[in-house]
């Protein structure tokens, strides 16, 4: 992460800051349940809490809320946070009165004696956060509401929306800088995931944002993994298994391109027993209400949905985001695959395509009625699109270039780092490929032209003498489908183009040429079957090392959800349900402890969830056990602690854990299972001899988190404390 100063940071004078900077943490910790702050979620923090102004740019799931959210708590008065998605206002307003914070939300959908209310509280001092539709804020009648309320600052949430280059312009962000203007004292943070340079200069002018410190912290979702294959006409087929294998009980979306693929396919997944419902703008409004509604309720639903959904959809937990068509655009899919994995877990963007995706998006294109300059760049994102398909690279690394955000490395979390395809050199496949297209006159679309090639016995054929021509025949050594693969990467690649005119022939360009002649080579990727990418379950940990609490925890958390009328990740996030799993706390101290939850939901839920632990503890006990002899076991046989949690695909801290077991019952030395030196030994064995009551977090705050809980809890064990 870099910062763009525009100006100096306004610094406040040294002991406010630090002050600001406990308090701060003291929220993290209390209200929100959160260890430590993320990246620059502190200094961004410092910056508006010190009456400073931020533009902040943070991938989705990067945690741009509590850099609003925190300093409104720090501020006397209401933070206003403007937002265009009203459908998820009342969701956040849920979450953050969940933590005991005082929001709410004003906007087209409150009563008027509802929206009066609003207001009272407003006026009177008594809501922390209110979250406003744009076009709302600009009312008069609201800013004279406002005139007359003490504001903490203006959270301007989907910053660019303020672009009119950006997909998702909205007129009413525009007006947004009289804020600035009528309120020149109130600080100002503007949030976005999305924005290349361009519109983030546009930001900065359009909301008069000069003097803000800029925060980019880059576009990556490094837990997103990338993966793009080849249809090979079974796509329905090849999306049940990836389900079945990877995703069973998850949340996730699939796009289609069409509304009659969509109800196909949300169909024949019901039929297969899982949880699927359609939605685009074929149904009606109110069934397309109900199936977004339970799919942001439910953990375990998953939608079929051409791209008319999605805007708006912040639900955390989405595990897949899957592609049965290719998207126009690197920033359609970027988008669109951006809404797995917001809440930070390993999430899978999956993708297939095929020959007919490219002919009819080419049509789709050529078929429209916007100008040729339009169209221009219309066909330059396809084109970008293309390339990042046939890619034999790391794909992460293509997509960030093409965000102004370059990663000098591989990433290691995409199908090319994971499994890197195979390339062959199809100079002379090519040559015959286009030769044919040449020598049947360009009048002819693919299926065609593989016949000719493989020298299919067919009247058409003979009817206009291709049989006699020299290419006909002369393709045996590839096969149907791999012939169409290989027109497929021609198109993309532009040396062959699509004509919609007569029915999708292809035609030759000018790119062709030094190829046809032999002056050029073509090196072209091998499709790979899309089973063959290392498979991996997103939750692995969780249901191998104890199902049955797994899933105790997350109904315990969907009754209380549909008590309250909330989605489930407003009680709890799978992180938190996550880290109760491996952490297995008995009592309310314990259970303070997991990530996520503060002190008004361990006031809340606290009793609830520690009963489900302790229902299942007899068979924890017994499971936990066996899996402990395991990691002991390949101890003994000389891995690390880290190689066991690799290859048991548990976390680190697990089988440290495993590993003080045995140490305490003297099966193990400590210094089998951790490497330390004297004097690091001697600073740890020293924080747990000062600590009041032998508790591991005391300890590793003392030690300025340099070592790992395992480790401490390997030492802890080892000094019998
Ligand atoms: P964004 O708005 O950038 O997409 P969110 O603010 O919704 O992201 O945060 C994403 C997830 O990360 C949420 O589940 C949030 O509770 C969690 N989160 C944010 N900051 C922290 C932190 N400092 N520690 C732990 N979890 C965090
Ligand atoms: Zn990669």
């Amino acid at each position: 992460m870099h910062i763009e100063a525009n100006t100096i940071p306004k610094q406040s004078p040294a002991p406010h800051r630090q002050q600001l900077q406990e308090q701060a943490l003291e929220i993290l910790q209390h209200t929100y349940g959160y260890e430590a702050f993320r990246g620059p979620q502190s200094d961004i923090v410092q910056q508006v809490a010190g009456g400073g102004d931020a533009l902040v740019l943070m991938p989705t799931g990067g945690g741009k809320s509590l850099c609003f959210q925190i300093p409104a708590l720090l501020r006397s008065g209401t933070a206003i946070v403007v937002s265009p998605l009203i459908a998820l206002m009342q969701d956040q307003v849920d979450a953050l009165r969940q933590y005991g914070v005082r929001a709410a939300c004003l906007n087209s959908s409150l009563s008027g004696s509802e929206a009066f209310e609003v207001e009272h509280r407003l006026r009177n001092g008594d809501l922390d956060l209110l979250y406003v539709a744009p076009e709302r804020l600009m009312m008069p009648r609201m800013l004279e509401l406002l005139d007359n309320s003490q504001l903490a600052l203006f959270a301007i949430d989907e910053a660019h929306c303020v672009s009119q280059w950006g997909h998702d312009f909205r007129p009413e962000y525009i007006q947004l800088s009289i804020l600035h203007q009528r309120y020149p004292g109130i600080p100002r943070i503007a949030l976005t995931a999305t924005a290349d340079a361009r519109t983030r200069q546009e930001i900065i002018q359009r909301l008069a944002l000069e003097s803000a410190v800029v925060f980019n912290n880059g576009f990556d979702r490094p837990n997103i993994r990338y993966r793009i294959a080849e249809n090979q006409g079974n796509a329905r087929d090849q999306l049940l298994r990836f389900i079945r294998n990877e995703h069973e009980h998850d949340a996730g979306i699939v796009y289609c391109l069409s509304r009659k693929r969509v109800d196909d396919t949300a169909a024949w997944l019901s039929s297969k027993g899982l949880t699927a419902l359609p939605y685009h703008a074929g149904l009606s409004q109110e069934q397309r209400q109900q199936n977004q509604s339970r799919f942001l309720r439910d953990d375990s639903v998953i939608i079929v949905a051409t791209i008319a959904f999605g805007m708006g959809i912040d639900k955390p937990d989405v595990r897949f985001v899957a592609h049965l068509n290719l998207p126009k655009s690197i920033e359609a899919y970027y988008q669109e695959t951006g809404r797995a994995g917001r809440d930070g877990l390993p999430a899978d963007a999956w993708m297939l395509y095929g020959l007919q995706d490219v002919i009819t998006l080419k049509q789709m294109q050529q078929n429209s009625d916007a100008n040729e300059a339009y169209k221009r760049i219309e066909r330059h994102k396809l084109d970008a699109m293309l390339g990042l398909c046939e890619l034999h690279d790391c794909r992460r690394q293509a997509l960030l270039s093409y965000f102004d955000d370059p990663m000098d490395h591989a990433c290691g979390n995409c199908d090319n780092c994971l499994t890197p395809p195979q390339t062959w050199d199809a100079t002379i496949a090519a040559q015959k490929a286009l030769s044919c297209v040449y020598r049947t006159g360009q009048r002819f679309g693919v299926n065609y032209l593989v016949d000719v090639l493989l020298g299919k016995e067919d009247d058409r054929i003979k009817q206009f003498g291709h049989n006699t021509l020299s290419t006909y025949g002369i393709g045996n050594e590839l096969n149907n489908s791999e012939w169409r693969t290989l027109y497929r990467q021609l198109i993309s690649r532009g040396l062959l183009s699509v004509d919609i005119e007569s029915h999708g022939s292809v035609q030759l360009t000018e790119a062709a040429r030094p190829i046809l002649k032999g002056e050029q080579t073509l090196v072209l990727r091998k499709m790979l079957k899309a089973s063959k990418t290392r498979q991996r379950n997103t939750t692995p940990m969780l249901a191998s090392s104890n199902p049955a609490l797994w899933e105790a925890l997350r109904n315990k958390r969907k009754a209380l959800a549909e008590e309250q009328g909330v989605p489930a990740y407003v009680i709890f996030h799978d992180a938190t349900l996550m880290d109760m799993l491996e952490r297995q706390p008995q009592t309310l101290e314990q259970l303070s402890r997991v990530s996520g939850v503060g002190e008004r939901k361990l006031d809340a839920y606290g009793e609830a969830f520690l009963e489900v632990i302790q229902e299942h503890g007899g068979e924890l006990a017994n499971s936990s056990s066996d899996t402990a002899s395991h990691s002991i076991e390949l101890l003994c046989q000389g891995l690390s602690p880290l190689e066991i949690a690799h290859k048991r695909d548990i976390t680190i801290s697990t089988v440290y854990r495993h590993l003080a077991g045995a140490i305490r019952s003297g099966e193990l030395e400590l210094a089998d299972a951790v490497v330390l030196d004297d004097k690091a030994l001697q600073e740890i064995q020293f924080a747990f001899e000062h600590s009041e009551d032998g508790r591991l977090k005391p300890v590793f705050d003392f030690l300025d988190g340099e070592y790992d809980y395992g480790i401490l809890e390997c030492v802890k064990a080892a000094m019998h404390v």
